[in-house]
């Protein structure tokens, strides 16, 4: 369908700033955890687009369920489950296709499965802080403003940009940056920072 093909072209373009970002991604690992978040994001999202390339004609939601198996095996960590894992969860929903309504509900899903899994909240410097923004904000805009679906994008890319500022100055208390207690402070969270990248190249294609 349609929807699949742009949804392939979505995670293609993901795996080529993931892959411009790794070294910037592990720098930030480097600091605060074990340095691989770069490597395993890479590695999971060059192999989620190969395995997304070869679906013959597939929906948006096949391709999302293929994208988020293959980050679940092959990007392992702390990170692997909670991208991959909720990202097959959250496919389902779109099971009718992709319009404004199906997109909140996925982002919807899918942020809940984050939480559900890595047991996260906003202020603890994690993935959660940049997500929780931006689809909390992407599902208001949808609702109340009168205004195209990739305006509402937008507005969630820049609540996640300020959700990744907002993790320098608190402390980790999830996953291995949680290990240095207050020396976790000052520090820009990783998996916030590559979740900012992802949304921003879904808003780059869907313009
Ligand atoms: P690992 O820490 O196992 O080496 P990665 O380096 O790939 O895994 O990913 C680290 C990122 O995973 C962190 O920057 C953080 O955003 C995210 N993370 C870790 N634990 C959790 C958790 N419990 N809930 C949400 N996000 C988490
Ligand atoms: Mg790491
Ligand atoms: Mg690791």
């Amino acid at each position: 369908t349609e929807d699949g093909a742009a949804a392939v072209a979505a995670v293609e373009a993901v795996a080529e700033r993931i892959e411009a970002e790794r070294d910037h991604l592990t720098d930030l690992d480097s600091a605060i955890g074990d340095a691989d978040h770069g490597g395993n994001m890479a590695r999971g999202w060059a192999a989620a687009a190969e395995e997304a390339r070869d679906l013959d004609d597939p929906d948006a939601e096949a391709v999302a369920k293929t994208v988020g198996k293959t980050l679940m095996s092959e990007v392992g960590g702390a990170s692997g489950p909670l991208f991959g894992g909720s990202l097959v969860f959250a496919a389902a929903e779109l099971d009718d296709g992709v319009d404004a309504e199906t997109a909140v509900s996925f982002a919807e899903t899918y942020l809940e499965k984050v939480e559900d899994r890595g047991d996260a909240r906003i202020g603890d410097q994690t993935m959660v802080d940049a997500l929780t923004p931006a689809v909390h904000t992407f599902k208001k805009s949808i609702e109340t403003d009168d205004r195209p679906p990739i305006e509402a994008l937008a507005k969630a890319v820049d609540a996640a940009e300020r959700g990744v500022a907002f993790t320098v100055p608190i402390r980790a208390r999830k996953g291995r940056a949680s290990y240095l207690g207050w020396r976790s402070v000052g520090h820009q969270d990783p998996g916030a920072t590559s979740t900012l990248f992802i949304l921003e190249e879904l808003l780059a294609v869907a313009a």
